[in-house]
């Protein structure tokens, strides 16, 4: 086995009880539930997003992409009513299509 120099202060002992700490934290990190990493992204306040408790003509919270029933939504804060409305509407595909016939 061929025998390696580090430079200046580094030992082989150094070397390894680093990387045996970088291993430690990232399975630390790693195994970080799901529930607390999406604690830590910040909603948008509802006075930012403009929300309103009524729809906006046809727009309203149940149709939008980031509308998490029963009254949650993906982007802003607080509680969200199916039929509130913000600036970030955004329609999920086919909202308002006509149900698929039984054929
Ligand atoms: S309209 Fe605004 S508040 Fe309502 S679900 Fe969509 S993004 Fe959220």
């Amino acid at each position: 086995m061929q025998k390696v120099n580090l430079p200046g202060p580094w030992s082989r002992r150094t070397v390894l009880t680093c990387m045996g700490r970088m291993g430690v934290a990232a399975v630390a990190l790693g195994a970080l539930p799901v529930s607390v990493a999406r604690a830590a992204v910040q909603k948008i306040s509802q006075k930012i997003a403009q929300y309103q408790d009524h729809p906006k003509g046809t727009q309203h919270c149940s149709v939008c992409v980031q509308f998490l029933p029963p009254d949650q939504c993906k982007l802003v804060a607080g509680k969200i009513i199916p039929n509130g409305w913000c600036i970030f509407f955004a329609p999920k595909p086919n909202a308002g299509a006509a149900p698929p016939s039984a054929s």
